[in-house]
């Protein structure tokens, strides 16, 4: 006989298209759980229903009303209550933080059963460096915040990973190109689904690329670390020239090295004789 679950949150990761991705321990939970809180009931209904399980579901999201919350605290101090997002991981750019903050509080015992997550399953697509990388979520949608944030990532020696939308994906490719022109990109499309596919170039090849083929489906945008292209000597130089225009020799040598991850002094000294 399966033992009966202890009280608590279970957090569970669902398939985010391939509804094989489903963890047995993923299937035992929710099968156990007295109720299961979920962003949409239909959505989770449905796979529930896949499941051949019947659990009782709850509408939650992070703004949902502070009474909503203390209902699934309450059921969560007695009997094991599972939270599930549409599809991934639960809080990953999904619903579920505001909940496990206050369980934490009350010392209500929380415990994540992992499954997929689009931007790991990205990462490990896209031939990109993985051992160091930053997960930043959706960019802004205002075409000035978000070149604020490329601009604030841009140092980062990290891969950058973003959610995306394919309405939003050339813009983001536009402000990508203008930011960090010469990193490598990866365009992540339709992971564990029929249709899958990671392409990857500079964001000029990639703009091209979906002006003649707009994309569809789901989306996760990456961009290499700072350096890890091979830039040769003439497109550095051919840089420093065109920021010399418009900058001093210090600033178009660090605007230079941050877009390229070239040495900083030595573009300074090249920027000098340039002048
Ligand atoms: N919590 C989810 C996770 O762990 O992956 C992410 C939820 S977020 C609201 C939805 C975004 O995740 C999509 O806009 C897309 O960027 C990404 N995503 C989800 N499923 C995907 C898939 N099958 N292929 C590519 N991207 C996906």
């Amino acid at each position: 006989m399966v033992k009966p679950l202890d009280p608590g949150i279970y957090i569970v990761a669902t398939p985010i298209g391939n509804l094989g991705d489903v963890s047995a321990r993923a299937v035992a939970v929710l099968g156990g759980v007295a109720a299961v809180a979920c962003e949409d009931t239909r959505v989770t209904g449905k796979l529930l229903h896949h499941l051949g399980l019947k659990q009782k579901l709850i509408r939650y999201d992070d703004h949902a009303s502070e009474a909503t919350r203390d209902h699934l605290l309450g059921i969560a101090a007695t009997a094991p209550l599972a939270l599930v997002s549409d599809a991934g991981t639960p809080l990953i750019s999904d619903p579920g933080y505001q909940l496990v903050v206050a369980a934490r509080a009350l010392g209500i015992p929380v415990t994540s059963i992992p499954g997929p997550s689009a931007a790991i399953v990205a990462l490990t697509l896209a031939g990109l460096p993985s051992d160091r990388f930053l997960f930043a979520g959706f960019l802004p949608s205002k075409d000035k915040a978000r070149r604020e944030v490329l601009a604030e990532l841009a140092s980062i020696k990290a891969t950058l990973v973003f959610y995306e939308t394919a309405p939003r994906l050339a813009a983001s490719l536009t402000a990508i190109g203008e930011e960090l022109p010469l990193r490598t990109v990866a365009v992540a499309r339709e992971l564990t689904k029929k249709f899958e596919e990671c392409r990857s170039g500079s964001p000029a090849d990639l703009i091209a690329h979906y002006a003649a083929h707009p994309p569809k489906g789901e989306i996760v945008l990456l961009v290499a670390p700072p350096g890890e292209i091979v830039v040769s000597e003439a497109d550095g130089e051919a840089l420093l020239k065109t920021a010399l225009l418009s900058l001093k020799p210090s600033q178009a040598a660090a605007e230079v090295a941050r877009q390229t991850g070239l040495d900083r002094k030595a573009l300074y000294a090249r920027a000098l004789e340039l002048k």
